[in-house]
């Protein structure tokens, strides 16, 4: 048998945490994340938000009617943390949720993905407060709960910066920070240059 991708251990993050041990090549589908398939109704039922204390975050929206309920059956891959700045993400195919690494994970680092948790308007400072983020990381925006539509805009347009450069023969370039020159357009005014 194939030696297991992670161990599962205490986590510097919060609770237990899932570590590789071995190195894991970027794209590799680590695990499948496992567990009860109900109705999304059922998991609010099942996870009132006022009644804390609850694994609320072992629920994954798999679409607009299922959710996952990894405190049912679940495996292993309930123990992977959130981050802001995560090294895997999940997947969805054919309605099964898999981790997969995003980059390169050498022997012993954290697996972590971004939870992206959506709001349903009815969230108390308390909810706030059972799902702030303590990723550690730079870009850590306090929160599992996904970044709000409007805070995300402004994240693109602080990250994704488009550079308009006149070049010599009086085309106008624009580039962007990520996907290099995008748009290129001749310059039709004449410039009075020194
Ligand atoms: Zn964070």
């Amino acid at each position: 048998m194939n030696k297991p991708l992670f161990e599962v251990r205490h986590s510097p993050i919060h609770g237990f945490g899932g570590f590789a041990t071995q190195r894991i090549r970027k794209g590799t589908r680590i695990i499948e994340y496992i567990g009860e398939r109900i109705t999304s109704e059922e998991g609010d039922r099942r996870y009132d938000d006022d009644k804390s204390e609850h694994p609320h975050v072992l629920l994954f929206v798999v679409d607009k009617h299922t959710v996952i309920d990894a405190a049912v059956g679940g495996n292993d891959a309930r123990f992977i943390n959130h981050s802001c700045e995560p090294n895997c993400r999940a997947v969805l195919d054919k309605k099964h949720v898999y981790i997969e690494a995003l980059k390169t994970i050498v022997e012993g680092k954290e697996l972590t993905y971004d939870y992206n948790l959506t709001r349903d308007g009815k969230e108390t400072a308390e909810t706030e407060k059972q799902f702030a983020c303590h990723c550690g990381a730079k870009t850590c925006r306090g929160t599992m709960f996904a970044p709000r539509k409007e805070k995300r805009k402004k994240l693109i347009r602080a990250s994704e910066a488009i550079v308009v450069k006149l070049t010599e023969k009086k085309k106008l370039v624009l580039y962007h920070e990520r996907w290099g020159r995008i748009i290129c357009i001749y310059f039709l005014y004449s410039l009075h240059s020194g």
